[in-house]
């Protein structure tokens, strides 16, 4: 599932086809994704113009001139292809399949740009929905998310806060969207190696009795922000090797230190361990048990 760097390379990427351009047509394709689609989506959209693009978590905000914002999630599959007058292009298009098929587009925009933008996606754990700009704060899919990592509110103190007590290991609540919004797998594991922490470490080892806030906190959000920041920068990460010709890939797979990376040798300088790979609440977790305790 492309996570917060990837749903922010996507951001990115559709920015130019569609911010300032009116939905001049809008096809649906099927009448639902992971969920229905609302029966008046198409309405709700054509002749409307985007005033803003934003993102919260892993979902895209995409402001309208009628007030209402178009909240979409990729979900597993989830991919947007801009066809644009010189060159077509696919911002983020991380997990999309090998052969991807037009059967898959879903969701098309025309806008007033000339931009064609599809929305491929199948498995269809995707989803979009409309709602009113002045709902958002208690729409559903985003009222319990937990702060934006990468926000100034998002530090230490309120980690170590929402940390305290916890019985569960610290990758769980990281992995937990109401303690931070947007982590996943991927980039849990990659922080916690660059904070050296033991992914199976008790969550509240990183606040002491009070809820406060220790080295490790520190550590730990730091290192957080630096991933997110780094692989941003390079377009997030793609797990398969597409061939495509777009030069739209992420590239930060190449910096993982331990993601994927069973039986390498641990990237920490001076560390020499070797990475491990188990299975924790299901999912894969990578780290190197000699220098993250
Ligand atoms: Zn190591």
């Amino acid at each position: 599932m492309p996570e917060l760097p990837e749903v922010e390379t996507i951001r990115r990427g559709l920015e130019p086809a569609m911010d300032g351009a009116r939905f001049s047509k809008v096809e649906l394709r099927r009448g639902d994704l992971r969920w229905p689609l609302p029966k008046d989506f198409v309405a709700r959209l054509e002749g409307k113009t985007v005033t803003g693009m934003g993102r919260r978590a892993k979902y895209l905000l995409i402001d309208l001139s009628s007030g209402d914002v178009l909240v979409m999630h990729l979900g597993m599959s989830g991919s947007f292809h801009v066809f644009g007058k010189e060159r077509q292009t696919a911002p983020g298009a991380y997990y999309h399949e090998r052969a991807r098929h037009k059967t898959h587009d879903h969701v098309v925009f025309h806008m007033s740009s000339g931009a064609i933008v599809t929305f491929n996606d199948p498995r269809r754990f995707g989803s979009m929905k409309i709602v009113p700009r002045d709902k958002l704060d208690s729409e559903p899919l985003l009222r319990d998310l937990g702060p934006e990592p990468l926000g100034n509110e998002f530090d230490a103190a309120m980690l170590a806060r929402a940390c305290a007590g916890k019985k569960t290991s610290l990758k769980a609540a990281l992995l937990d969207q109401r303690v931070v919004a947007g982590l996943g797998n991927i980039y849990v594991c990659e922080a916690l190696h660059r904070a050296r922490l033991s992914p199976k470490r008790k969550a509240s080892t990183i606040a002491d009795r009070k809820g406060a806030p220790n080295e490790r906190a520190v550590n730990l959000v730091d290192a957080i922000k630096a991933v997110l920041n780094e692989a941003i920068k390079q377009g997030g990460s793609s797990l398969r090797d597409h061939k495509l010709t777009d030069g739209e890939l992420g590239m930060f797979q190449h910096n993982f230190r331990v993601y994927d990376r069973e039986g390498e040798k641990c990237r920490t300088p001076g560390c020499g361990g070797t990475v491990k790979r188990f299975v924790q609440n299901g999912r894969s977790t990578f780290y190197c048990p000699t220098c993250q305790k």
